[in-house]
């Protein structure tokens, strides 16, 4: 049985890898290590942003138990968003603009507001929308966009600072990170290494340890996997993963313009990008283009799809690899410089100070994927075998819930959780049978798919 001074490793110092860290320390666990390939924040970290969207509250009136799961995190994080000491600085509520042009980009806000309706106000002119910001920010003539406005309840997060905050803290509390090339896993190690167990992948038996490129072999009493998008790298996680990368641009702000933008609200535009103020110390304003992602496809050379290898020519895929680079396509740029058009036609031509491709990892019902891998739940009659668990698949939308992570992954740990998110964050191969890895997963924007990394004709060489 897990106790406190139980030793316990957790791969990834990512999102939720620090936010797990903090809850168990918080906690009273005292033998806590973390492990992440670079500092903290990491540079291929999806938290490793400036800022994140965050909606409070519940979010779903369905009574399935991927609504129930999904509003009891958003329930947890709005609550830890708002009042505990180490997360609240981090959280800026200043409302929230959403829209879209297209019919059914339209009917999905609306079903997205459904229930909350009075929370809202209906966006159907160019002039309403300027007026969600101060005079000389909006300034493009919004043509064809519908939407609504949420003066309070939402807003936005700086990520980075919540990422730091949460490590700092948690070392404080004696977690111990060991990052860079001593931290980067490079093998899980388990009991029959190299033996192809059907059920439950590559390597069959418990995991036995982890080993880093500096070939140290970590072993704990439980360990937790955390490494975002690249956790399909180091486990067969039966295609219940799909790498998928978001782009983003920075644009530099004088000092004046900057003090103009302070407190905007999030303008997000389902089908076209989104933005919030600029950043408080250099000023640097982000922007997203909304897309369906990116991917970049592995192929399989033959009928064993253990053979994974980038084979293009090949029509099976099965998952998707992420790399690092801080460029974007140049076609994502130019979709970028669009989207101010239409809002801010005065920041079109200028410069980007910085963009990259950023990671997220695609479940196919994009709800994440914490459980007991079965390696560890084989032995279920006997909890104290288990020693293997997964918190994997933020899907694009799990920064504000980073908070929640930590709480959840704890109830798991002590044997708490409740039955309906058990199931929710269930480990669940069945859902990606035949995974269509072009799914756009209920998202908008470009041509309205996802997109080959492969086909990309350009990129822009920012700082070159
Ligand atoms: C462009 C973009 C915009 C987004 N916008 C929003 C938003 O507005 N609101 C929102 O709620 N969510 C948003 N998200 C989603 C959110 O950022 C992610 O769901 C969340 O950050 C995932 O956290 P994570 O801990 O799983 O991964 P990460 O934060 O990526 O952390 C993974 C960590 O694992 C480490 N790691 C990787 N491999 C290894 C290894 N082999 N050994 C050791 N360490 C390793 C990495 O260095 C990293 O530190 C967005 C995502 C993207 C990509």
């Amino acid at each position: 049985m897990l106790s406190k001074d139980s030793s316990i490793l957790i791969i990834g110092a990512g999102t939720w890898g620090c936010s797990i860290a903090l809850e168990l320390a918080r906690n009273g666990y005292t033998d806590i290590t973390v492990l992440d390939g670079e500092e903290v924040p990491s540079s291929i970290a999806a938290g490793n942003d400036v800022n994140k969207i965050m909606e409070e509250g519940s979010q779903s009136e369905e009574d399935t138990d991927s609504a129930y799961a999904w509003n009891r995190l958003h329930d947890i994080c709005t609550e830890a968003w708002l009042n505990d000491p180490l997360y609240k600085p981090f959280y800026h509520r200043t409302g929230y603009v959403m829209a879209a042009s297209s019919d059914y980009a339209y009917a999905a806000l609306l079903d997205d507001i459904r229930g909350h309706e009075a929370e809202y106000q209906q966006l159907d002119s160019a002039e309403g929308f300027r007026r969600t910001m101060p005079e000389g920010v909006l300034t493009g003539d919004f043509k064809g966009w519908r939407g609504f406005s949420k003066p309070t309840g939402a807003g936005w997060v700086f990520a980075r600072g919540a990422v730091v905050a949460a490590k700092q803290e948690a070392e404080k509390l004696g977690a111990r990170f060991i990052t860079g090339h001593r931290g980067d896993v490079v093998e899980l190690l388990f009991e029959t290494a190299g033996l192809q167990d059907e059920r439950i992948g590559a390597g069959g038996g418990r995991l036995q340890g982890v080993k880093t490129a500096d070939g140290t072999v970590h072993t704990a009493h439980t360990t937790i996997l955390a490494n975002g998008a690249n956790a399909d790298f180091l486990l067969d996680l039966k295609y219940q993963l799909r790498p998928t990368a978001w782009t983003l641009a920075h644009i530099k702000m004088t000092p004046e313009e900057a003090k103009l933008y302070k407190d905007l609200p999030v303008l997000f535009h389902i089908e076209k990008g989104f933005f919030m103020e600029p950043t408080a110390d250099t000023h640097e304003l982000k922007i997203c283009d909304e897309h369906p992602g990116y991917i970049n496809p592995i192929y399989s050379s033959g009928s064993d799809n253990s053979d994974k290898s980038i084979k293009p020519g090949n029509k099976s895929i099965v998952g998707s690899r992420p790399f690092a680079k801080q460029q974007i396509p140049l076609e994502s740029e130019a979709r970028v410089r669009a989207f101010l058009r239409e809002t801010m036609p005065q920041l079109a031509e200028r410069p980007f100070s910085f963009a990259r491709i950023c990671w997220d990892a695609d479940t196919p019902d994009r709800m994440p994927l914490i459980d007991w891998h079965p390696s560890s739940s084989e032995s279920e009659s006997d909890p104290d075998r288990r020693n293997f668990l997964l918190a994997v698949g933020g899907s694009g939308h799990c920064f504000k819930t980073m908070p929640a992570m930590g709480r959840v992954v704890r109830e798991f740990l002590e044997g708490r959780v409740d039955e309906r998110t058990r199931r929710a964050f269930r480990w669940r191969p069945e859902t990606a049978v035949d995974r269509d890895w072009w799914d756009v997963q209920d998202r908008w924007g470009a041509d309205g798919k996802v997109i080959d990394f492969g086909v990309v004709k350009g990129w822009t060489s920012i700082g070159q």
